[in-house]
């Protein structure tokens, strides 16, 4: 079985080539992986979204499938944002209640 990773992936931003694979990991959540990149040519910073999808039907090849934005965050602001608890009610009303002082 070919082992070869085919990988399509250009810069958004300077069209070169790049490898998903010089990327630093944030987060793994659902069968998803979000990825932090870093474009070695024009040092653009990129999230990828990666996840597997289903088989092909005729020949068994997983694929996968990456959706990516532009950030400009650096990994470690990115990586503290993503182990953050999520907003609740109360950090809301706290902020709201704050600016009507
Ligand atoms: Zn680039």
């Amino acid at each position: 079985m070919d082992k070869r990773v085919d990988t399509n992936l250009h810069c958004p931003v300077c069209k070169k080539q790049r490898f998903w694979y010089t990327g630093k990991i944030v987060s793994k959540r659902n069968g998803a992986i979000i990825v932090y990149n870093k474009c070695p040519h024009c040092q653009s910073a990129f999230l990828s979204a990666i996840a597997g999808s289903q088989s092909d039907y005729n020949n068994n090849v997983k694929r996968l499938v990456s959706v990516e934005t532009l950030t400009d965050c650096n990994y470690e602001e990115v990586s503290k944002s993503f182990h953050k608890q999520p907003l609740t009610v109360d950090d809301v009303l706290s902020v709201y209640t704050s600016l009507l002082k």
